[in-house]
């Protein structure tokens, strides 16, 4: 049985959302932009988002570059296909900005737009190229996660999912040169998805702060995609911020409690490292699957979002505070945080 949120809170955390930052640190918007396209879809952004994004009274998201196993013989390609296609979908619409600098940020902010920064989930498109984030750049992507959950030349991911299994080893020679050439850039690093042993090497060499755009906590759920006490510990010390996934598996909210369990997640890394450190990071995938699906004439089976669209973050915060979190720290991590955090690396 999930939380019922009486209105009263509704009411409070929908006024929330309108008045201070907000936002989702993870979502493949870019791929299902193509694919889409590829189904002969246009105006993704502005059919399938724009009346959710205004909802919850979103100003950023992080529209990952993920390449499916499927693609990964023409990454690179793909990676670009994925860019232009976002860019195009959107070059119309007054209602959005490319974020590429503080400045664009901070219009986005102050002229109530929906900001869309573009980085990858994974830098398999670049093998061990380095010289290759320069082009990235170029083309407005501003943060990078070194590996998805798989191993490339750069470091090796969390598991290997098809098969849910964990995997194991450290970064590269090439992945430790990704990193410095990511910190020149000013582009931000990810950790979500590398393994522990990744994780506990990044945190000797980078020099800049890093975040975990979508995960929670191990202690909650005990998966290898959601962060562990001494990695939160770790993240928080370096001025990171961990942004909640809402995947039902990640969550671990099998038994349709979805807004309890990302409740619990929530306040225990609160509890933990404080709410200056939490964030927003839904990586809502049901959109997207629906999209590959329709492509391969097929329907998916199942749906693995704890929330139904971006409209019902509100009822998230709504139920944080029926819960009995403070405003101010709700207010933080719906969005100000990862917003701080990007006006310093950007
Ligand atoms: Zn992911």
């Amino acid at each position: 049985m999930d939380i019922r949120v009486k209105e009263e809170y509704v009411r409070q955390a929908l006024k929330l959302h309108q008045e201070s930052p907000v936002v989702d640190a993870h979502l493949d918007l870019a791929g299902e932009v193509l694919l889409r396209n590829l189904a002969g879809e246009h105006d993704v952004v502005k059919n399938h988002y724009l009346a959710h994004f205004r909802t919850a009274g979103i100003n950023l998201v992080l529209s990952s570059i993920y390449v499916e196993n499927g693609s990964l013989d023409r990454a690179w390609d793909n990676a670009l296909d994925q860019i232009k296609a976002l860019k195009e979908d959107v070059a119309g619409m007054k209602e959005v900005l490319l974020i590429q600098s503080k400045a664009d940020l901070e219009k986005a902010l102050e002229e109530n737009k929906i900001g869309i920064m573009i980085y990858m989930e994974g830098l398999d498109c670049i093998g061990e190229d380095i010289d290759r984030l320069d082009i990235l750049y170029e083309m407005g992507v501003r943060g990078a996660a070194l590996t998805w959950s798989r191993a490339n030349a750069l470091a090796t991911g969390c598991c290997k999912a098809s098969e849910h299994r964990q995997i194991f080893g450290a970064l590269t020679e090439a992945g430790i040169r990704a990193v410095k050439k990511m910190e020149e850039l000013s582009m931000f690093l990810d950790v979500s998805h590398l393994n522990d042993e990744g994780f506990e090497q990044l945190c000797r060499i980078a020099e800049k702060s890093f975040i975990a755009t979508h995960s929670g906590s191990r202690r909650i759920y005990d998966n290898y995609r959601n962060l562990t006490d001494e990695q939160m510990n770790a993240l928080a010390a370096q001025g990171g911020i961990m942004g909640m996934n809402g995947c039902v598996y990640i969550a671990g909210s099998f038994e349709g409690n979805h807004l309890e369990m990302l409740c619990r997640h929530i306040e225990y890394e609160v509890e933990k490292i404080g709410a200056k450190h939490v964030g927003y990071g839904f990586d809502l995938c049901d959109s997207y699957d629906f999209a590959k699906a329709a492509l391969s004439g097929k329907r998916p089976e199942k749906r693995y979002d704890c929330l139904l669209n971006h409209g019902q973050i509100p009822l998230l915060s709504a139920a944080l505070l029926q819960r009995g979190m403070g405003l101010e720290d709700v207010r933080c991590l719906i969005g100000e945080n990862f917003i701080n955090f990007f006006k310093k690396s950007l």
